[in-house]
């Protein structure tokens, strides 16, 4: 028998707000316990919760960067639950009326186009933590309350996904648009970024799906990808022999690679959800959504797209390229002065080797777009030899200098006067009788050790189409 797989990811997302989602207390991470909370974070009775209007904006941004409508009208509402980083007994969140519906993205995996639907975007407050280590008693748990109320939204995919692979790829871009329009710092160790993956698995050609198990809070793309692929062959077998598969939450354990049952699956009316009554409907000012969709910088799929039209790049520089929005304007730079080809491998081979071996942001790099453009232009007028231009950027990175006066003063101009170059060549012929001979004997291909032997005589100041040119001619004649 073989089985499809059917995949749908909720990814939860921390927002870069100043204060927390319904009090004035800091999200920051990392505090001593308990130090980052006040009564409206700590459930006390009768503290009412304030609705954080950055948070609303920073929620709409998500929304229109992952294409959905987002709703004049929304509604927060009450998950019950009794958990003990839960101080209030229930989690404010949204539920039949969230902040946005109906978007998607657009992915590339494996060179297929594939289309992810969002099922809803909805905004809501993080839980507290459970510390089950660090009392100094192995038999009481701490309770962190710092991280409640932190704001988050909650993204639904729709069971779309067909691979881990995808999965993987969907999360990840997630994660860089939201990074993009500052909306989440990206921290998956952290846990400011996390994704719960709903996996089912259908025998080919069956219509209806079949029963999810989600494994919860995978914190890394990879681990995402193994859990699913493990989740994939496990169900598979489980069909296959006859077995079920049983609605339940699951853990993924990197070190065995393998998921684990944590515990059956609530059902969604366990939550019994009823609208907040501390809080109004949540109305948008006229105009909000279209004040938030002009601030949105350039995405990096649209800019991907972009780098592919405007500078005739191939997708795969054009993909490097965007990967961090600094270095994709320090390229932009670079291109405005040089062809952008020559500046595209340059940022992507000498530049990018060196920021990683320095371990050096581009917004530090000694060598500023200006002058590694100077640099280009310089090999591509034939001023300087590739060769010779690695030599100088080593050179331009360690002194700060321009190429020009690196050049100058090293004398790595190509020896481009001919009579000079000429008396090289007439050295090589004399010395390599046999690689002349089997030149003139028809192995053309004989001439490219003897071009090697110019350039190595020239120290690689020499233009070696020129060398080619000239070493034909004297073969020739
Ligand atoms: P629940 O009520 O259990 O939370 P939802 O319908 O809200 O389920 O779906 C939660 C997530 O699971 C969504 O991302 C959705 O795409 C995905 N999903 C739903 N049904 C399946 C299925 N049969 N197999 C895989 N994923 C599914
Ligand atoms: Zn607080
Ligand atoms: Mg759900």
């Amino acid at each position: 028998m073989h089985f499809e797989p059917v995949i749908g990811l909720e990814v939860h997302a921390q927002l870069q707000t100043r204060t927390k989602i319904f009090c004035g207390c800091t999200p920051a991470f990392g505090a001593p316990p308990n130090t980052h909370t006040c009564p409206v974070c700590l459930g006390m009775p009768g503290a009412l919760p304030v609705l954080n209007a950055d948070a609303v904006d920073k929620a709409i941004a998500a929304a229109l960067a992952l294409g959905c409508t987002v709703h004049e009208v929304s509604e927060f509402a009450r998950k019950n639950y009794f958990y003990p980083d839960l101080p209030k007994g229930y989690q404010i969140s949204q539920f039949d009326r969230p902040i946005a519906t109906g978007g998607h993205v657009d992915l590339e995996v494996d060179g297929e186009a594939v289309r992810v639907g969002i099922t809803r975007i909805h905004m809501e407050e993080d839980a507290g933590k459970s510390l089950h280590e660090g009392t100094g008693d192995p038999n009481l748990t701490g309770i962190d309350l710092n991280r409640a109320g932190t704001p988050l939204i909650e993204i639904v995919s729709e069971p779309d996904l067909r691979t881990a692979a995808a999965a993987a790829a969907y999360f990840t871009h997630i994660r860089d648009v939201l990074v993009a329009i500052g909306v989440n710092d990206g921290n998956l160790e952290e846990g400011s970024l996390r994704c719960d993956a709903n996996v089912s698995v259908r025998p080919v050609g069956q219509a209806a799906f079949g029963t999810k198990v989600e494994i919860k809070n995978v914190n890394s793309f990879r681990f995402l990808q193994k859990a699913i692929e493990y989740e994939i062959a496990r169900q598979s077998a489980v069909i296959a022999e006859g077995g079920t598969i049983t609605q339940e939450t699951r853990l993924f354990d990197p070190d065995s690679g393998r998921t684990f049952s944590m515990r059956s699956k609530e059902e969604a009316h366990d939550y019994r959800y009823f609208p907040e009554p501390d809080l109004p409907l949540l109305v948008l000012a006229p105009g909000q959504v279209d004040r938030v969709r002009a601030s949105l910088p350039e995405l990096p799929h649209a800019r991907r797209a972009r780098f592919v039209d405007q500078y005739g790049l191939p997708a795969y520089d054009a993909g490097v390229l965007t990967q961090d929005v600094a270095v994709a304007a320090y390229f932009e730079q670079v291109a405005a002065a040089a062809p952008a080809k020559l500046a595209s491998n340059w940022v992507m081979g000498e530049v990018l080797r060196k920021l990683k071996d320095e371990n050096v942001a581009i917004g530090d790099a000694p060598v500023p777009a200006g002058r590694l453009a100077e640099l280009i232009r310089l090999v591509d007028e034939g001023t300087i030899s590739s060769a010779a231009a690695k030599q100088v950027f080593e050179a331009m990175w360690t002194s700060g200098e321009a190429a020009p006066v690196i050049v100058e003063r090293e004398g790595l101009k190509q020896v481009g006067d001919e009579s000079a170059l000429l008396a090289h060549i007439a050295t090589v012929i004399a010395a390599n009788p046999d690689a002349v001979a089997s030149y003139k004997a028809g192995r053309v291909q004989a001439i490219g050790a003897l071009v090697g032997q110019v350039m190595k005589l020239t120290r690689g100041t020499a233009n070696p189409k020129v060398v080619h040119a000239l070493l034909q001619r004297q073969l020739d004649a």
